[in-house]
């Protein structure tokens, strides 16, 4: 993976380390120090690490501009007291955030994967026929929009970030619902019963959603019969 990356942020320190590790990582990196560095160089990136107080200006102000005219993703640094900003650079339109003092392999693991979550197709037969943007958290099939609701959206994106990898019920509740909720494997089943019926009324094979029987589900590119 050779995304480019703008780091935006004022203190030398942490910019350097973390420029450092996402190039170590395979990333191109690009550092800039103001908001207004960064509003002339945000075109030539795929992701920004955005931290939030700038020198001439708020990261905010960065946020809104960006997600006005472009569909970057933003993965902001926040102070480790910031429990407000971070809540508001979400509602802002920030993909993720990585509280102070972080380190700089946590910052890596962000990008990575946030740029999995943003942008995944399937291809089947030249066309992509499974495809979903987390930062608009927008989904298609067939070309076809699809209207999922929070669980469907994120039962798909996780069997999307590594399509014929097996996924666990377990694991799926894990993911969408975090540790210690009460969800039974009917609940997912009925969650996936339902984003199949989606899939299929979208015009694309709802077999792609595969069930791996005493297992759990994947989403493969070569589907047998709906089930
Ligand atoms: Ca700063």
């Amino acid at each position: 993976m050779s995304a480019r990356i703008l780091v935006v942020e004022d203190e030398p320190a942490i910019a350097e380390s973390v420029a450092y590790a996402l190039g170590r990582d395979g990333f191109s990196v690009t550092v800039a120090a103001t908001a207004s560095a960064a509003s002339a160089l945000a075109d030539t990136a795929e992701l920004v690490v955005l931290d939030l107080m700038l020198p001439d200006g708020s990261g905010f102000d960065l946020i809104a501009i960006w997600r006005k005219t472009k569909k970057i993703p933003i993965i902001v640094l926040s102070s480790r007291d910031g429990e407000a900003d971070r809540v508001a650079a979400l509602e802002a339109g920030a993909d993720d955030y990585v509280t102070k003092p972080f380190s700089p392999r946590e910052v890596v693991a962000r990008v990575r994967a946030v740029l999995r979550r943003s942008q995944v197709e399937i291809p089947l037969q030249g066309a992509p026929v499974l495809a979903l943007d987390a930062v608009t958290r927008r989904a298609r099939a067939n070309g076809s929009s699809l209207e999922l609701t929070r669980v469907e959206f994120d039962v798909l994106a996780c069997l999307l970030e590594q399509p014929g990898r097996v996924y666990s019920r377990g694991e799926l509740i894990g993911r969408v619902w975090g540790d210690g909720f009460a969800i039974t494997d009917r609940t997912i089943d009925s969650h996936v019963k339902a984003l199949r019926k989606k899939v299929a009324e979208a015009g694309a094979e709802p077999g792609l959603i595969e069930t791996v029987r005493g297992v759990g589900y994947r989403v493969t590119d070569a589907p047998s019969s709906p089930p």
